[in-house]
C-alpha cells in the first residue's frame, strides 16, 4: 500500500524523510518502506565514508537476517567475532568473555567491520527495498510546526513535504542542537585516538576476531581485526588528560602503546596505515526524542562511551522499535508507541550507562576481570557485551554483581588488586 498522501509528487512529498544514511538512518528507512511508505533518505556525504564503530555484536544478528544481508556480510571482507577480551596493560591479567559458551546459539558471533563497506551495504539495501536514497545532500533546516506534515529543507534548495522525520543524523543530532535539547554527559568527558595498522599478530583460533580491550588508569585500548590483515587501535582518554598532558593525539599514542607492555609487544612491528583520527565529546543524551511528527534514533538520540561496542547494535535496534511506533503513528494517528520507544531507549541507555560509569573504576575491573564462577555471572555479563540490553535479563545476578563491586569498592576482599598503569603525561616526559 505505498503513498498514504492523498497529493503524492515523489519529487517534494513523502511519508518519511530520514536525516542521516548510517545504520540507524539506512535500517529505518529499509522497515518503513518495507511496511508501504515512501521514504526518502537525505545524507550529507558520498559512500562509501570513513566512520568509526567497527566492532558489532551478536544480539544485531536477528535484525540482520531480517534486513537481508546476513549472507552479503558472511561472504564479505569482515572478520568473524566470537568474544571480546578484557586485559590489564602490563598483560599479567586478562579475561575473555566469549559468546559460544555463555549464550544461545543464534548469538554465538557478530562481525569486525570496516564501517565504509558495512555503511554501503546498509545503505545500497534501503535503496533496493525502495527508499529514495540521496547523497551529497544535507538537510539545513526542518520545520515540525505542523504536527500532521513537516518542512525539509536540502542544501540543494530543495523543500521536502512529509508526515513524519526521523533524526538519524549521528553525533551532528540535528534536531537535538536546534530544539536545544542536547545534553553532555559529565562523567564521560573522554576523547578518542585511533588509527588502522598492519602487521599487529592476534590471539590463535577463535579468538583471533575477537575485540581486545586493555584497561589502564582512566583509560582504554581497543584493538579491533577490521579485515585479515588490519587492526583498529584506539586510545579512550579524558578530554582533560589530553589537554593537560603536552602531547599531541598522534604523541600520546604512540607513548601509551610504547609504554604498555601488552600493547608495545604486539605494536613492535606494526605499520601505520591510515591517518590518526581523533573523536571528542561523543557522549550525550538528548531529552525529547520523539514528538508528533519526528523521532531520533541511534546516536542522533544520545550515544555514551564506546567501551562495550553498542553504537550500531543501539542504531539499528533504535531505528526498529522506532519504525514500529512511526507505522501506527501514520495509520491511525497513535503516539502511544513513540512514548514506549522513548522509554526504551532510555532505559536501555541507563542500564549501559551503569557499567560505563562503573568501567572507570578500579574495583569495578577488579571484579570484572576475575568472575566469580559460581554465581552464573559470566553468561549474564557475556550477554551484556553481546548486546542482550532490550530482551529480559536476570536482574538478581546482575544486581549480585553490582554488589560485589561495591563491596570491592569499600572493604576489598572480593577480588585480588590489579596493576592500574598510568598514563604517560608531563610527569613521565
Ligand atoms: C571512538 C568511538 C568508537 C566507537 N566504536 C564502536 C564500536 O566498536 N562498535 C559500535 O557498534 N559502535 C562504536 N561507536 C559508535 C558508532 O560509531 C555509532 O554509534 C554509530 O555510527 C551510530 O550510527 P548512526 O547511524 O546513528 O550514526 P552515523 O553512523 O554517524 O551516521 C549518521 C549519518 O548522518 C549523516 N548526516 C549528518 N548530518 C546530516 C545532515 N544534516 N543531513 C544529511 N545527512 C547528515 C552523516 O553524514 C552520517 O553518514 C564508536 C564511537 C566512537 C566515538
Amino acid at each position: 500500500m505505498p503513498g498514504t498522501l492523498l497529493r503524492y509528487d515523489p519529487a517534494l512529498m513523502t511519508d518519511v524523510v530520514i536525516i542521516g544514511g548510517g545504520p540507524a538512518g539506512s535500517t529505518a528507512a529499509t522497515l518503513l518502506a518495507r511496511k508501504g511508505f515512501s521514504v526518502t533518505l537525505l545524507e550529507r556525504e558520498r559512500f562509501p565514508r570513513f566512520q568509526v564503530g567497527e566492532s558489532l555484536l551478536p544480539y544485531n544478528n536477528d535484525l540482520f537476517d531480517r534486513l537481508g544481508v546476513t549472507v552479503p556480510l558472511a561472504q564479505g571482507t569482515f572478520t568473524p567475532k566470537y568474544g571480546a577480551g578484557f586485559v590489564t596493560a602490563d598483560g599479567a591479567l586478562g579475561y575473555t568473555f566469549r559468546f559460544r559458551e555463555n549464550l544461545p546459539e543464534a548469538y554465538h558471533s557478530s562481525f569486525q567491520v570496516k564501517r565504509a563497506e558495512f555503511d554501503e551495504l546498509l545503505l545500497r539495501n534501503a535503496a533496493a527495498n525502495g527508499v529514495d536514497v540521496r547523497e551529497e545532500t544535507a538537510v539545513t533546516a526542518v520545520d515540525l510546526a505542523d504536527p500532521k506534515r513537516a518542512t525539509v529543507t536540502t542544501s540543494n534548495g530543495e523543500s521536502i513535504e512529509a508526515r513524519f522525520v526521523v533524526d538519524a543524523s549521528g553525533h551532528g543530532a540535528f534536531l537535538g542542537n536546534r530544539n536545544g535539547d542536547k545534553d553532555d554527559v559529565e562523567e564521560l568527558k573522554k576523547v578518542a585516538v585511533f588509527a588502522h595498522f598492519k602487521n599487529v599478530p592476534r590471539p590463535e583460533g577463535r579468538d583471533a576476531g575477537n575485540t581486545i580491550i586493555v584497561v589502564l588508569r582512566d583509560a582504554w585500548f581497543w584493538l579491533i581485526p577490521v579485515s585479515a590483515d588490519t587492526m583498529s587501535v584506539g586510545l579512550v582518554v579524558s578530554r582533560d588528560h589530553l589537554r593537560g598532558c603536552g602531547l599531541t593525539p598522534e604523541e600520546l599514542l604512540r607513548r601509551t602503546i610504547d609504554g604498555a607492555p601488552y600493547l608495545a609487544e604486539r605494536m613492535k612491528d606494526a605499520e601505520q596505515v591510515t591517518q590518526v583520527y581523533v573523536r571528542r565529546d561523543f557522549s550525550f543524551m538528548v531529552k525529547r526524542r520523539t514528538g508528533k511528527n519526528f523521532a531520533m534514533i541511534g546516536d542522533a538520540a544520545g550515544f555514551l562511551d564506546p567501551i562495550f561496542s553498542t553504537g550500531v547494535f543501539m542504531a539499528m535496534k533504535s531505528a526498529d522499535i522506532a519504525a514500529d511506533a512511526i507505522e501506527q503513528r501514520l495509520r491511525n494517528g497513535s503516539t502511544r508507541l513513540l512514548r514506549r520507544y522513548d522509554r526504551s531507549f532510555q532505559s536501555a541507555m541507563d542500564k549501559y550507562f551503569r557499567f560505563i560509569a562503573n568501567f572507570y573504576s578500579r574495583e569495578f575491573l577488579e571484579v570484572f576481570l576475575q568472575p566469580k564462577t559460581d554465581y552464573g555471572l559470566i553468561p549474564v555479563i557475556t550477554g551484556i557485551l553481546a548486546g542482550n540490553i532490550f530482551e529480559r535479563q536476570s536482574r538478581a545476578k546482575l544486581a549480585l554483581f553490582f554488589f560485589f563491586v561495591r563491596v570491592q569498592k569499600m572493604f576489598g576482599g572480593i577480588a585480588p588488586p590489579i596493576a592500574w598503569q598510568e598514563l604517560p603525561g608531563p610527569a613521565s616526559m
